[in-house]
């Protein structure tokens, strides 16, 4: 970002106006490369058609900041059915807020009408107990920007002259790289809770801190996100860790408390004997799910949500089994238990939780090595995820290399050669000789490590 500190600093004039600093082009660095055909194609037509048109939010301060944005948001004064008129790619979407969206082939580009502060009891704004559930009240860029969450996100980039308005102190911010929830921040965490999950979010994303006053009343006002739709939350999940820095998420929100109210068991897990353990997992999990995403590997949410959960499964099936109950029950009733609790929190789909249940069960069939089994096995649509798993437990439960190591092995065979090497269904093997065992560790390193979540895995989540 090169910014000169010319520009008049912001103020709130006699009748609560901001005024606006503006930042022209050139004192700047966003250059019109870095933002998408779509967007730009949106921002001209809007304007030549006399409407106002900025791009705002993360893709300004993105750009500001010097990266690539993914998506980008526009801001208009023109409403979402004008703006639906001057785009015949485009479609109205949305309750909460309503919304035009504007397609390009694979890019969406957002763009949402300025929104005003509206009257409590207003039609078109509705609250319930201090939360806002509906807001489709239109206003003035001011009153835009002052709605939006933290004030590096109300930054506007003005396609009529390249400028950038700032009216809420975010240049300032984004220079400090902190985070400023604009305006009273209990009343803003109140009326939406799931700002608290932002916080802790973009804080990881961009590596910022949380002002104070952005983040004393968190441990406090934490606890309202148990009335947050569990499907708004498990989206807000993906986007904590699935986005490249899953375990940086993780760490700010178990600092600011927020982890409970999202994943109580791992919360728990994490405050119960087996913490350090347990937290170690956790860190080698999240570090190689952000690596892959870092390299455009696939990630599967089902393995992360597993990996969260798996503390949590054990300790209750060992629990049920010191009770007395036989050990094959004691694991559907742990599994059942913790998905049904999780369930009223994040509403993980159907799909995941029954990948979770797949990869989780396959952790006992490594053991066993006759050949139908082993066979079965390596068919089995969940065995890389199972064994990605296996892996990475392996680094805390060393008495689970063995397996690694023979897994590893039994994959680089061709079925031909294994089958020959197994014994067959029925009669069990024994754990091999030491001169075979020593070939496989040898074959195991040459292979780098089948698993790709066996590299790089120093980093504790602690
Ligand atoms: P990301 O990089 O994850 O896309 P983002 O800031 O762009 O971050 P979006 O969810 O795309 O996040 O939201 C776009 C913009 O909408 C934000 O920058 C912010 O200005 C505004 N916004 C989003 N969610 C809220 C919210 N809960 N309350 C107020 N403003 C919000
Ligand atoms: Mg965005």
């Amino acid at each position: 970002m090169s910014l000169t500190a010319s520009s008049a600093p912001s103020e709130v004039s006699s009748e609560h106006v901001p005024v606006p600093r503006i930042i022209p082009r050139a004192e700047h660095g966003i250059s019109r490369k870095n933002i998408s055909n779509g967007a730009l194609r949106v921002l001209y037509r809007l304007h030549e058609s006399g409407y106002k048109a900025f791009l705002v939010g993360g893709a300004v301060r993105d750009l500001l900041l010097g990266g690539h944005p993914k998506d980008f948001d526009v801001a208009t004064d023109a409403t979402p059915e004008q703006t639906r008129t001057l785009f015949r790619n485009s479609r109205l979407i949305g309750r909460r807020f309503r919304l035009a969206h504007v397609v390009f082939g694979r890019e969406i580009v957002e763009v949402a009408t300025f929104r005003g502060i509206g009257e409590v009891g207003d039609s078109d704004r509705h609250v319930v107990d201090g939360r806002i559930v509906r807001d489709n009240v239109y206003g003035s860029i001011e009153e835009d920007a002052i709605r939006r969450d933290f004030t590096i996100n109300a930054l506007y980039y003005d396609i009529a002259d390249f400028s950038v308005r700032d009216y809420v102190g975010g240049i300032e911010d984004l220079r400090q790289r902190r985070m400023h929830l604009i305006g009273d921040p209990a009343q803003r965490y109140r009326e939406d809770p799931v700002r608290m999950l932002r916080a802790a979010r973009l804080a990881a994303k961009l590596d910022f801190s949380l002002s104070a006053e952005t983040e004393a009343p968190i441990a406090e006002l934490a606890p309202l996100l148990a009335d947050a739709a569990p499907a708004r939350l498990f989206d807000e999940s993906l986007k904590l860790f699935l986005a490249g820095h899953g375990l940086e998420s993780l760490r700010r929100l178990h600092h600011l408390g927020l982890l409970g109210q999202l994943f109580p068991a791992t919360a728990a897990a994490l405050a119960g004997p087996h913490s350090a353990r347990f937290g170690r997992l956790l860190g080698y999990t999240f570090t190689s799910t952000d690596e892959r995403i870092r390299n455009d590997m696939p990630v599967a949410p089902a393995f992360l949500f597993a990996a969260m959960l798996w503390e949590p499964v054990r300790t209750m099936a060992e629990a049920l089994e010191a009770g007395g109950t036989e050990a094959g029950v004691a694991w559907t009733v742990a599994v059942d238990k913790v998905l049904h609790q999780q369930a009223s929190r994040v509403a993980i789909p159907k799909r995941f939780t029954i990948a979770m249940e797949e990869i989780w069960s396959l952790q006992s069939r490594f053991e066993q090595r006759q050949k139908k089994r082993v066979m079965r096995l390596l068919a089995h649509p969940r065995f890389r995820a199972a064994f990605d798993f296996l892996v990475l437990r392996s680094h805390e439960e060393p008495e689970l290399k063995e397996q690694v190591a023979w897994w590893t092995h039994a994959q680089q065979l061709d079925a031909e050669h294994l089958a020959k090497q197994l014994a067959p269904a029925g009669v069990a093997r024994a754990e091999g000789e030491p001169a075979r065992k020593r070939k496989r560790s040898r074959r195991r390193k040459r292979s780098g490590g089948s698993a790709a979540n066996e590299t790089n895995v120093e980093s504790g989540f602690e």
